[in-house]
């Protein structure tokens, strides 16, 4: 049935999800997103996840770095909250306590071992699906057995190298889909594979090819934003494949709409933000 497992994403199918907000509500009605990540020299990881957040419409936001995030991000974006209190000034460590509110971590992360432990921590302490990005995939790529804790449903988003990491080497497209496919079926995940067309895989599965996007979006920064929407999305109470689905259909949307300004070869990971809000239109 190679005609129903493989789908291409166009704007019908995107104008299928309600992204309405209803006159009476409420910021606590579009949830609130914790994006977890930073280390010394890589809190702009977290600034523009927590930028992309917001635009995508989260209701609140907290960036939650190791201690030398916090002046940068208060400064950088004032809609946000900081929270941290680590033990270590330059990476996360330490205990966590979850405290509901909807995960993406990863971007600028690191992968100093105590940071690896705190990750653990995090996915266990975690119920509800969460977003893994950048070095949190690098992490468990090196420490496997902790797959089995992720909470079901939650989005990894590797690009390729990172999947490459996770699911060992293959020789062909036709080897990386089906090592897709067994991967979010073992460990009851989604994986967005990120590139040009990115491939989206559901647990059961189905591939949804995306249709937006463009090569200007090969760019530093440009997947960090891909993060803080698709937890944006996960935090408003989307389905996690919609969130998926949505995240991605919506920042190669914004790509196209900054690259008619800036061109592809000067687009930055900035750009994408400031277009967000068109590309839901
Ligand atoms: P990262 O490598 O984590 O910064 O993620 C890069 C982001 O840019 C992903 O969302 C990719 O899908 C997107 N991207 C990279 N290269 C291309 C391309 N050639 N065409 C379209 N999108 C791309
Ligand atoms: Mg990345």
């Amino acid at each position: 049935n190679i005609a129903t497992e493989y789908e291409y994403t166009t704007l019908a199918d995107i104008q299928k999800i309600n992204i309405h907000r209803a006159k009476f509500s409420h910021k606590g009605t579009f949830g609130h997103a914790e994006i977890i990540g930073g280390a010394y020299g890589k809190i702009g990881a977290i600034v523009l996840a927590t930028k992309a957040c917001l635009k995508a419409g989260v209701g609140l936001v907290t960036a939650y770095t190791p201690n030398c995030g916090m002046q940068i991000l208060q400064t950088t974006v004032p809609e946000a909250m900081w929270t941290g209190n680590q033990p270590c000034d330059f990476y996360l460590e330490g205990n966590y306590i979850n405290t509901s509110k909807t995960i993406g971590m990863g971007p600028g992360l690191g992968v100093h071992p105590k940071t690896q432990a705190f990750l653990h921590l995090v996915i266990k302490a975690t119920s509800t699906p969460m977003v893994l990005d950048a070095d949190a995939i690098n992490i468990l790529a090196k420490n496997k057995e902790w797959l089995k804790d992720l909470p079901k449903n939650s989005i990894l988003t590797p690009h390729p190298k990172e999947f490459e990491r996770l699911v060992g080497s293959f020789n062909n497209d036709f080897e990386k889909l089906e090592k897709l496919k067994e991967f979010t079926e073992t460990y009851n995940c989604i994986i967005v594979l990120k590139g040009a067309n990115t491939a989206i895989c559901s647990p059961n599965g189905q591939i949804y090819f995306n249709s937006t996007g463009n090569p200007g979006m090969a760019t530093a920064g440009s997947g960090d934003v891909l993060t803080g929407i698709i937890t944006s999305l996960l935090a408003q109470k989307h389905k996690p494949i919609e969130a998926a689905i949505l995240g991605v259909y919506i920042h190669g949307f914004a790509g196209d709409l900054a690259s008619t300004k800036t061109g592809q070869i000067s687009l930055t990971a900035s750009d994408l933000i400031k277009n967000i809000g068109k590309a839901y239109l």
